[in-house]
């Protein structure tokens, strides 16, 4: 069937300004629908891509995330509202969506990442977004990835500074090869943060994993976005695999292929 006939009216009303988009058509829409988006950490970062993945109708988000909102996530956390403080960011999360797209399907795992358990809720999902604040989390997440073949969108930032990258499994670097070593500063909630800083990088997290499930547009491959917005600096930096990566290095897995 036609994927175009599939779409209800209402669909066609709701996603009307985007379908204006060049070479954005129904068809793009419908991959969207039916796609499934895995969101490790739904805080400034993972909330806000979740957020507007729900906004552009992806079919299906999987949110998961340890905790409960505190009064110091509120300054960039926008899936909250004030009066849920002491209750579970991902069932929160899941009510805000519900009530931004109420077509939206969304699990919630009140969890770890770190936890056993983490194969059991990859299949199914075509896409990550790598929101985590600490590398534990993101290099578990990241070898799952590799060995389930689930694309990664990674981005992380610290302050007025973030990076985004796209771990494509078996095309791209994966997060091991480009940073081999955690750095020993690195303290989980001790870096600053400012809402539209992690609002912003948020968004282009959105935007990539848009691109890379519909076939929409040209997502970054092999290469990362950086950027400072204390004085609007960007910069896009050509990334290598290390065919000796622990993750995803080794024999018969180095075809690096253009998108
Ligand atoms: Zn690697």
């Amino acid at each position: 069937m036609d994927l175009f006939m599939e779409s209800s009216v209402s669909e066609m009303e709701r996603y009307k300004r985007q379908l204006m988009l060049e070479g954005f058509t129904p068809g793009h829409q419908a991959l969207l629908k039916n796609s499934t988006a895995f969101v490790a950490g739904v805080g400034g970062l993972g909330g806000t891509a979740a957020l507007y993945l729900a906004a552009a109708g992806i079919g299906k988000l999987v949110l998961v995330h340890r905790g409960d909102l505190t009064l110091s996530n509120m300054n960039r956390q926008i899936l909250m509202r004030e009066d849920w403080i002491g209750r579970s960011r991902v069932v929160m999360a899941k009510k805000t969506i519900g009530e931004i797209n109420s077509g939206v399907v969304v699990d919630i795992h009140d969890r770890w990442i770190t936890e056993p358990g983490l194969d059991e809720l990859l299949p199914g999902v075509d896409i990550t977004l790598s929101a985590r604040p600490n590398f534990r989390e993101r290099r578990i997440l990241n070898r799952a990835c590799i060995e389930g073949g689930v694309p990664m969108v990674e981005a992380a930032m610290d302050g007025m500074e973030a990076y985004l990258f796209n771990v494509l499994p078996g095309m791209t670097p994966c997060l091991d090869c480009v940073f081999p070593g955690d750095d020993p500063r690195w303290q989980e909630l001790g870096f600053p943060v400012l809402g539209a800083v992690s609002g912003t990088l948020g968004c282009l997290m959105a935007i990539e994993t848009i691109k890379i499930l519909t076939g929409f547009g040209k997502p970054l491959v092999s290469k990362m976005l950086t950027f400072n917005l204390l004085d609007m600096r960007f910069k896009t930096l050509n990334i290598h695999r290390d065919e000796n990566c622990s993750v995803c290095g080794g024999p018969g897995d180095r075809n690096d292929r253009a998108l």
